[in-house]
């Protein structure tokens, strides 16, 4: 039976990331990726801020920088926001998860591609062991002194070692299509229930004359495919045309909420496996890596110290949630706010931002990794707003932004 140091569950942007990091300060990494090939299927609208590269992600994986959105009310009146810099780019997604894998296994860690966690067999002296089973149906066992869950939404090793995680998971569709008659420099957020409940529908052109289209909704009696035809229904409507044939959908969801304890004894939870998802927008990738890194961090000192108890690694949800949750936690509270917000109600949200000078602090405090700041400064601008969130003031007016130098909100570097 293989030995290792740490068994990483997942290659995706959060395991590769923590494989990454623990491999090069040392430590034997056993990588398991259930899928054939790193980063497929994608399930992934692929839009993300210049963090995930100052993170390790490889830029040339971007196909095209984003300078802006256009949010529609449910009833298709709109406001666009656009800056003269990249404020988000679009990438490959799979490209992305492929790099940051071959980086991992760079550093020393091994990558077993086709192999799926499937449970755990006991522990002994100091290890645990977790039954494999790869796609030939070979099944085979790893021991190892710590797992890191870093298997997305519906985590089996969070199954395994019994962490609860009661999240609230948002089914999501996407397509992907061959055309994109709007501003290809714009990316398109749809409100309202009758489109998207739970979320928001988006149209992000994919830098190659396409769009990734898709809904994340609060699971009910529709599905979230029927959800998005009524979004491309109202899209042909808008540009009066029908639209080519979607060439793929993907189906998965999106984990929204608070995991008490990303920690367990000789286990730690990461990325999506730990609900480290923004809580407004349901991406991760940004998230889930930085916190790979705080995990790096914590696990490290555990197994020099060979100390891999619940306790001990407890200091990584000290950590991570130290930086990120205030954040998590104001976008937690809109949302609850702005799930209640009936569809005129968002039709009046969305004429009351396109005011000149809301639109100016959109642009100029926008970031869609910490989006509670860019509400901060709006109700701040704008007691009109209050009636919107009118409990959002305290919640925000009292609490300051996510203090880390390097990640701050604020001004922004191009990538490309
Ligand atoms: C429709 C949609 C659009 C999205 N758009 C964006 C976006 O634009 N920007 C953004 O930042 N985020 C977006 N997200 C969220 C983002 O995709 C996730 O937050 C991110 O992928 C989480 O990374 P992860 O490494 O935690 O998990 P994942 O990327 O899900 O990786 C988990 C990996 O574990 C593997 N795995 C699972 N179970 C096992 C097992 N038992 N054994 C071995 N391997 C296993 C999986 O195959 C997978 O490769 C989107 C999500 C959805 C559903």
């Amino acid at each position: 039976m293989e030995s290792v140091d740490v068994l990483v569950v997942g290659a995706g942007p959060a395991g590769s990331t923590a494989a990454f990091e623990l491999a090069r300060r040392g430590h034997s990494v056993r990588m398991l990726e259930e899928h054939p090939e790193v980063g497929e299927p994608v399930q992934c609208a692929g839009l993300v801020s210049h963090r995930v590269f100052d993170l390790g992600g490889d830029p040339s994986v971007v196909r095209r920088p984003v300078r802006g959105a256009t949010v529609f009310g449910p009833s298709m009146n709109s406001v666009r926001f656009a800056a003269d810099a990249p404020r988000a780019f679009v990438i490959d997604r799979a490209a992305l998860d492929r790099r940051l894998a071959e980086r991992a296994v760079g550093a020393g860690a091994t990558l077993a591609t086709g192999e799926k966690f499937d449970g755990l067999e006991g522990a002994r002296n100091g290890s645990v062991t977790a039954r494999v089973v790869s796609s030939d149906g070979r099944r085979s066992e790893v021991s190892a002194r710590l797992v890191v869950g870093a298997d997305g939404v519906a985590s089996a090793v969070a199954r395994a070692f019994r962490l609860r995680r009661p999240v609230e998971i948002l089914p999501a569709v996407e397509a992907e299509f061959p055309e994109s008659p709007g501003d290809a420099d714009q990316v398109e957020v749809f409100l309202g229930r009758r489109i998207s409940p739970g979320l928001f529908g988006w149209w992000i052109p994919d830098g190659s004359g396409g769009a990734r289209v898709g809904v994340a909704i609060t699971p009910g009696p529709e599905t979230a495919r029927s959800f998005l035809d009524r979004l491309r229904a109202a899209l042909e409507r808008r540009w009066g045309k029908r639209l080519k044939e979607p060439s793929r959908f993907l189906v998965s969801g999106i984990p929204i909420g608070r995991v008490p304890r990303c920690a367990g004894d000789r286990v730690l939870l990461v990325g999506d496996a730990a609900a480290q998802v923004k809580p407004l927008s349901g991406g991760g990738i940004f998230t889930g890596m930085r916190c790979a890194q705080f995990l790096a961090e914590t696990a490290d000192g555990a197994l020099r110290a060979n100390d891999l108890s619940a306790g001990r690694l407890g200091a990584y949800d000290v950590a991570w949630r130290s930086e990120l949750e205030a954040e998590f936690d104001r976008a937690l509270y809109l949302r609850r706010i702005l799930l209640k917000m009936r569809d005129p109600d968002l039709d009046r949200l969305v004429a009351a931002l396109a005011n000149a000078e809301l639109q100016g602090a959109i642009v100029a405090f926008g970031d869609i990794d910490f989006p509670s700041h860019v509400a901060r400064q709006l109700l701040l601008r704008s007691p009109s707003l209050v009636r919107f969130f009118p409990m959002a003031l305290g919640a925000l007016w009292g609490s300051a932004p996510a203090t880390v130098p390097s990640l701050e909100p604020g001004p922004r570097r191009q990538t490309t």
